[in-house]
């Protein structure tokens, strides 16, 4: 007999940690993760981030009434953003209000709260194998790290499970009808390098170059090193691109050398806009990244996964899948929808050498350094 619950959750990250403190305020929630969540903190597992909470994701928190400790805090905080355009052979300054964590400390905090509800239930080191929707009820072959397999029933199934999600691909592919909707979206290869430097870069910096990526690169000041990181198109040479693009950050004055101490690459998703966005099928939903619910002009994906877990798990807690509740949860997403729209409209003049050198020379809304 497979063990019942009422929902389960695929990916502990904070769309599904949001969704899965809501939701368990009520019902019985199984949180499945891949990654191993028990390590001592600062076993270096976390994720391939840049870790840094923008504007959104800090009025998202607020709005929920969630203050972060300081062991999620990372040094050093600061306010500007310097931008170089290769392309053109500008920089300017512009005022930033991120907020700089420890991702890992972050994902683990959120966690923290979600397991604190009596009705949730982790099971990490664990996979999602297959998903098979019927009747009443969904069935979901599960596959732990000491190579046993067990099988779970719930009454519905979200994919919080990132952008390679496996339950989106599974109802694109798989679950998908005939006259199914298509959601197009774009990949990227996103790798990351870190550095150990003598002093902390006072700034961020964004990189624009057509010959490194048409979208962005950058760098993030980490607690006594530096990470470098690009978003490349899949496929095209990506390795070469980042040596390039290593290159030209080490000749532009950045204190690091050729050899990173760590590295780190995955999938990165770019919405086109609201079409991207996928909220699942049935009693499958998706929320997230796995949604296609991430910034197309930033990459910013924390706040798009924290509003978006948070309202599927309040509309989950007071009743169970229906069309109501869909309808409820596409109608809670569609702001966000709308600043796809937005952000792809920005993406244009940003990620264009020529309207963006207009931009830069203009000097609007940038800092100068004294
Ligand atoms: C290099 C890089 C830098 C970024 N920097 C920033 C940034 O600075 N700020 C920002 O806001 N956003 C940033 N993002 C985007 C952000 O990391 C994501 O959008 C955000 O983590 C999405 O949250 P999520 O909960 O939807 O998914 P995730 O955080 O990806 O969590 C999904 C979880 O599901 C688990 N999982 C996956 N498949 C399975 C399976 N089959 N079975 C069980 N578990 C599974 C994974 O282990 C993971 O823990 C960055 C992304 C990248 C790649």
């Amino acid at each position: 007999m497979a063990d019942q619950y009422d929902i389960l959750i695929v990916g502990a990250g904070p769309a599904g940690c949001m969704l899965a403190r809501e939701a368990g305020r009520t019902r019985r929630v199984l949180l499945v993760e891949a990654r191993a969540c028990r390590l001592p903190a600062g076993s270096g597992k976390g994720k391939n981030c840049g870790g840094l909470l923008n504007e959104e994701a800090q009025k998202a928190l607020a709005s929920f009434g969630i203050a972060l400790p300081a062991k999620v805090l990372e040094s050093p905080q600061v306010f500007a953003i310097r931008a170089i355009d290769f392309d053109n052979g500008l920089e300017r300054f512009y005022p930033k209000k991120y907020i700089n964590i420890d991702r890992e400390a972050f994902d683990r905090f959120l966690l923290e709260r979600a397991l604190a509800r009596p009705g949730v239930e982790l099971a990490d080191r664990t996979v999602v194998r297959s998903i098979e929707p019927a009747g009443d009820h969904v069935t979901v072959q599960l596959k732990h790290e000491d190579g046993t397999a067990t099988q779970v029933q719930a009454e519905c199934l979200v994919g919080a499970d990132g952008a390679a999600s496996m339950v989106r691909r599974t109802l694109e592919t798989r679950l998908s009808g005939p006259d199914e909707p298509a959601y197009p979206i774009r990949r990227y290869a996103a790798l990351q390098q870190w550095f150990e430097v003598e002093e902390e870069l006072p700034y961020y910096a964004a990189f624009f170059d057509q010959k490194v990526t048409d979208y962005y690169s950058w760098m993030i000041p980490k607690r006594g090193r530096l990470i470098l990181g690009s978003a490349l198109p899949e496929g095209e040479g990506a390795r070469k691109r980042f040596e390039r693009l290593k290159e030209e950050v080490i000749r532009a004055g950045f204190p690091i050398d050729s050899k990173p101490v760590a590295e780190a690459g995955c999938l990165m998703l770019r919405p086109y806009g609201p079409e991207s966005v996928n909220l699942g099928k049935g009693r499958v939903f998706l929320a997230g990244e796995a949604a296609g619910l991430i910034s197309p002009s930033s990459e910013e994906g924390i706040s798009y996964a924290i509003r978006s877990g948070h309202a599927l798990g309040r509309l989950l807690a007071d009743a169970g899948p229906s069309q109501e509740l869909r309808r409820a949860y596409e109608k809670a997403i569609r702001g966000m929808s709308l600043d796809l729209i937005v952000k792809n409209l920005k993406s244009k003049i940003m990620y264009q050498p020529l309207p963006r050198g207009l931009v830069f020379r203009t000097g609007a809304l940038s800092i100068r350094r004294q």
